[in-house]
């Protein structure tokens, strides 16, 4: 009788831990495939912001403004010193 219920323990415990093991296996290709997924995200993002600064330095319609802002902030076209003091503009 006691022999018995230890073969069924045995046979309890290993199929649990062989369950166990298969669930965690499961878990970490699910992981894996998801690290794949974000760091794909990443570089699309990485590419994406490339594009937005190739763009945003290609781009004609960018405005400029003085970095102290001296005279009500006007903005301009084309960078260049502030005609009121003389401090390189920046980009808006
Ligand atoms: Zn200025």
């Amino acid at each position: 009788m006691k022999k018995r219920f230890l073969i069924m323990a045995t046979l309890v415990v290993g199929l649990g831990l062989t369950a166990c093991s298969v669930d965690t296996s499961g878990l970490e290709d699910a992981a894996n495939d998801l690290e794949e997924q974000i760091e794909g995200i990443e570089e699309s993002a990485d590419s994406l912001n490339k594009e937005i600064e190739e763009t945003a330095n290609s781009g004609a319609s960018l405005t400029y403004q003085c970095p102290v802002d001296c005279d009500n902030g006007p903005v301009y076209d084309e960078p260049g010193p502030c005609v009121k003091c003389g401090e390189e503009m920046v980009i808006l």
